[in-house]
């Protein structure tokens, strides 16, 4: 019983809330392998990020919000550039800075694992400016080297080296309105003109 009001649950929550707080990301290396995922969810003024990947060279490496929602293998091109919302310079370093998508380096263990929390602040999951799911959502991308968090104009991070695309999961409802009997706008057309 216990089960089915949790199953209950998890459907309305699905179906009925319309607000995104929380958004799952699937990461792939350059050979399009998935290597780990990153849980993004909304907090007070900002967006945490939970990663999880392996397979990584061991040492630190930059990691950046990028603006297109796209992760076409190998050189991951396709993502743009740091998503940039407010027209900054790059760099957390940078008195100019920093773009939005700028995140602090993170390090992979001798395994080749990160494990790490990071907080874009200012950024959401609802509708906005700063919006990681704005027009189609965006994309998460890690790097060969490292951030100097000041070098023009992505930190001489070097090449991407995996990818991830931030999206809002379309779950579809059917129950949205019934739709509209073309007959009957038709005929509305008609007297208006
Ligand atoms: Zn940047």
């Amino acid at each position: 019983m216990k089960r089915i009001g949790i199953i209950c649950l998890l459907l309305c929550l699905a179906a009925c809330s319309k607000t995104i707080s929380a958004v799952n990301v699937n990461m792939y290396n350059a050979d399009g392998d998935m290597i780990g995922t990153a849980a993004l969810s909304e907090v007070k003024d900002a967006v945490k990020i939970k990663l999880k990947v392996e397979g990584i060279d061991t040492g630190f490496h930059g990691i950046h919000i990028h603006e297109l929602p796209k992760c076409k293998g190998p050189a991951f091109k396709s993502a743009g550039n740091h998503l940039n919302p407010e027209d900054k310079q790059h760099g957390l370093m940078n008195d100019k800075g920093s773009h939005l998508g700028d995140l602090p380096n993170v390090k992979a263990d001798d395994k080749g694992m990160i494990n790490a929390e990071l907080t874009v602040p200012k950024a959401t999951l609802k509708e906005g400016k700063t919006s990681l799911l704005q027009n189609d959502g965006t994309s998460l991308v890690i790097t060969k080297g490292i951030d100097d968090g000041r070098s023009q104009p992505s930190g001489k991070s070097g090449k991407r080296i995996a990818c991830g695309v931030i999206q809002e999961e379309k779950q579809r409802t059917n129950d949205k309105g019934s739709p509209t009997d073309p007959t009957e706008s038709l005929d509305e057309q008609d007297t208006e003109k």
